[in-house]
């Protein structure tokens, strides 16, 4: 093969790191096909306010850009948007997007050896190699109750913010207390009349202030030899240790599950209140929230938390199972996202014809998350089971991208047309990695890494460091190259 046509598709952090470590190897010929009007992904579309990151820059940004001038420990969605921005623009990775292009197809054709990919306004791309990297977490997910559409109020979901609409004032429900909802709660608080935060199930929080960093601390992360790259260490064993935690929640988990209980206690004082927000599921099952302002909002006068389950949407506003009835203006779905289905909506077709979705039909899996037989010359960026609980996805994508960049130098350097990863290496590396959830907090409660079957489809197992050994070579004899 000569220099082979590359499109990816998505342009958040995992499409921009694939492009950058392409081209920085020679790939040349590469399209970027975008479903936004802008790039960034999760962070185009996340603009809720109070959005940050709860990862440490320093951790989340690439190892290859690091930046000393970032505002806080955990940058807002501004910053990092700006970041990934910036970072694009200097690599000239932007002018390789093409913005609102949703791809609808892309179907892999074994005669030619190539890929045909579709967007919805009717384009269509050839390609040698296919990069899907619309990550886990781009479709909003809003429970299907009944009434949803008989209700007279505004509503939208957190990762579509309806900035022109003004909560000043407002009565507001918020559904869901995950990850996002925990970082926008206390900036709607300051400006509802009313606040009523439906809980399905308590969480575990460890703390975080975010203060501006102050000059002294700047100066020094800029100026002191050596201080950036201590601080990105310990942060990454920091992150380790929390997997460190889940991996073991008999031992390790125990003693971080009490360091979070005092931090609760403390952020608690009313014994009811706690009673009704503390979490029934072992430290580390689902995701560890890390908020120093979340929990005391829940005491505020003007906020209620509501833990009946919702029974139904009505046109006035949401009623429990108690019969209970509570009007509001506006509910914010705080539901987080359709995080198990991966690619879709959209058909990818291998080379039998089949589509990724009847492959997955029992659930996703892939080679190290990113190949899956019958899939030629295709590779995902955070697919199934790369996210991470405790580390910094960025430093999977990263891993991920000079992975994929291995395999296509092999491809390009023995002439051949495609790779396919083999089937028996594919269910072998599988059943290796669901068998590590035994034991751990994962397998603890239900939660958005598990898909409708129970399976673990989301998350990687282990360590960072980990996935990054496993991933720095790329091993020829795991594929067949035709
Ligand atoms: P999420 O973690 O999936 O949380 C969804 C919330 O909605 C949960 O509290 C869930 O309750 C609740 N819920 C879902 N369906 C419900 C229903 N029918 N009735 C009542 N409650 C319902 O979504 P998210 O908060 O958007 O976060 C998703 C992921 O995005 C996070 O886990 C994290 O990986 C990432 N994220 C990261 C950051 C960051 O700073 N790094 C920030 C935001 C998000 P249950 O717990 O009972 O299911």
């Amino acid at each position: 093969m000569g220099a082979p046509r590359i499109v990816i598709v998505g342009a958040g952090f995992g499409g921009i790191s694939a492009a950058i470590e392409l081209r920085r190897h020679g790939f040349d010929d590469i399209t970027i096909l975008e479903k936004a009007a802008g790039l960034g992904g999760t962070w185009f579309y996340n603009s809720y306010p109070g959005a940050a990151c709860d990862v440490p820059s320093h951790l989340y940004s690439f190892s290859y850009e690091q930046r000393r001038d970032w505002s806080r420990l955990c940058s807002p969605q501004a910053e990092i948007l700006r970041y990934l921005r910036d970072v694009a623009d200097e690599r000239g990775i932007t002018d390789l997007i093409r913005f609102s292009q949703p791809v609808s197809e892309c179907a892999f054709d074994p005669e030619s050896g190539r890929w045909t990919v579709r967007t919805e306004p009717g384009a269509a791309y050839e390609a040698d190699a296919l990069i899907l990297a619309t990550g886990q977490l781009s479709r909003p997910s809003v429970p299907a109750l009944p009434g949803l559409e008989d209700f007279a109020g505004h509503s939208f979901h957190s990762a579509r913010w309806d900035h022109d609409y003004d909560l000043t004032g407002r009565r507001v429900a918020v559904v869901g207390t995950g990850a996002s909802a925990v970082q926008f709660v206390p900036e709607v608080a300051r400006v509802a009349a009313r606040l009523s935060v439906f809980q399905r199930t308590g969480n575990w929080f460890l703390p975080r202030r975010n203060r501006v960093y102050s000059r002294l601390v700047r100066s020094a992360i800029r100026y002191v030899p050596g201080l950036q790259r201590l601080r990105r260490t310990f942060l990454f064993e920091y992150c380790e240790s929390l997997t460190l935690a889940i991996r073991h929640p008999r031992t390790i988990g125990r003693v971080a599950a009490l360091r979070s209980a005092a931090f609760m206690r403390r952020q608690l004082p009313d014994p009811e209140l706690r009673r009704r927000a503390w979490p029934d599921y072992t430290f580390g099952c689902k995701r560890i929230l890390f908020s120093s302002h979340y929990l005391p909002t829940l005491g505020r006068p003007n906020v209620d938390l509501v833990t009946e389950p919702i029974a139904e949407v009505t046109p006035a506003g949401l009623r429990t199972a108690d019969g209970r009835e509570h009007p509001v203006d506006c509910i914010i779905w705080g539901t987080g996202f359709k995080a198990t289905e991966f690619v879709a909506p959209m058909v990818v077709r291998g080379g039998a014809g089949e589509t990724l979705e009847d492959v997955w039909r029992d659930g996703a899996h892939a080679h190290l998350g990113m190949s899956v037989p019958g899939f030629p010359s295709m590779f995902l960026m955070y697919g199934p089971n790369t996210n991470t609980s405790g580390g910094s996805i960025i430093f999977y994508l990263e891993a991920q991208a000079a992975y994929i960049r291995q395999a296509l130098e092999h491809l390009r350097a023995g002439g051949h047309r495609v790779l396919d990863i083999r089937p028996d290496v594919e269910a072998a590396s599988d059943r290796e990695l669901q068998a590590r959830f035994a034991g751990t907090a994962w397998t603890g409660c239900d939660s958005w890494y598990r898909d409708r079957h129970g399976r673990i489809v989301a998350n990687w197992p282990g360590y960072m460091r980990e996935y990054l050994e496993r991933t720095r070579t790329f091993a020829a004899s795991d594929y067949v190259f035709t």
